[in-house]
């Protein structure tokens, strides 16, 4: 797909929840080649809205790491905990119009449904309480969109998700709404991320509908995998980077994105290697599948 150079904003959006580790590396080099080979610009922002989950220290061995493998962003760095209000005034303005609703059902009522919620307190009008989380209403047509790499993907939200949350029982902001909220007011034209998001991608589309705005394109990389089932995750521990290791790490991560970079550009710094991989990148060659076994020789 052709890309007109001066129109295109990506970004890299970690979770701050765990280290930097290889397989966030792949979605941060992704989305910053993809950038950088369209002239464009490259954003990050921390997605750290789960307070639970955010690990002390996490967002400045995430940014410091990035720095130390050469991927610099443009501006200010965007943190979510900072925009509560912005999400607020979203959930506020859906709840007065009625295209959102106050929920008080459990886990356990929704998982006897397989996941899909059946709508149970869609008509209930139940008045705004700490404990009660926020749902959107969905329509059950097709939702679908032509992902760069994967192709086509659709998804019929009402029989997928159903309802889905905005706001959790516990007031979290849920991620869905965040991250299409954000998107929209830092002005992406471009995601490039892993492959587990594709599922999440049609409830993005429909906030980006209801919010009358125009979906960025999409790129979904195939997440890497050891073995088979075990995917280069930081929930499964993976181990987080260390900065000493850029030049040799980015070398392993660009044989797996780019066409067979040269052996001796292994042992360049890190700038010399993007550089490389900006001219040469192209990400149609990828294999377009979700998850790939990396190759141990090479
Ligand atoms: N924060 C999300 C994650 O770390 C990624 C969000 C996105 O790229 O849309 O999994």
């Amino acid at each position: 797909m052709a890309i007109p150079p001066s129109a295109y904003t990506g970004r890299f959006a970690p979770t701050p929840s765990g280290y930097l580790h290889f397989g966030s590396l792949l979605a941060a080099v992704a989305s910053y080649l993809d950038a950088r080979h369209h002239q464009g610009h490259w954003l990050v922002r921390i997605e750290d809205l789960d307070t639970p989950r955010n690990i002390p220290g996490a967002s400045e061995h995430i940014l410091r790491t990035l720095e130390a493998y050469g991927l610099h962003w443009d501006g200010e760095v965007v943190r979510q905990s900072e925009r509560l209000v912005l999400y607020q005034d979203v959930i506020d303005h859906w709840l007065s119009t009625g295209q959102a609703y106050h929920c008080d059902c459990s886990r356990r009522e929704i998982i006897a449904h397989d996941g899909v919620y059946p709508g149970t307190c869609r008509e209930r009008q139940l008045p705004a309480a700490s404990d009660h989380a926020v749902r959107v209403k969905v329509s059950p047509q097709e939702l679908g969109f032509d992902d760069r790499l994967q192709g086509r993907f659709s998804q019929n939200l009402a029989s997928s998700s159903g309802d889905f949350i905005v706001r959790r029982r516990d007031g979290i902001i849920a991620y869905q709404l965040a991250v299409v909220v954000d998107d929209i007011a830092q002005g992406v034209t471009d995601i490039v991320r892993g492959a587990d998001l594709l599922d999440s991608t049609p409830r993005q589309l429909w906030l980006y509908r209801l919010l009358q705005q125009p979906a960025p394109r999409y790129l979904h990389v195939p997440l890497i995998m050891r073995h088979e089932g075990e995917k280069l995750s930081k929930r499964l521990g993976s181990t987080p980077l260390e900065p000493e290791q850029a030049s040799a790490t980015l070398h392993r991560a660009l044989r797996i994105l780019t066409p067979q970079p040269p052996a001796e550009l292994g042992a360049a710094p890190v700038a010399e290697q993007l550089q490389w991989a900006i001219a040469h990148w192209q990400p149609q060659r990828l294999p377009a599948v979700r998850q790939i076994l990396e190759s141990t020789q090479g």
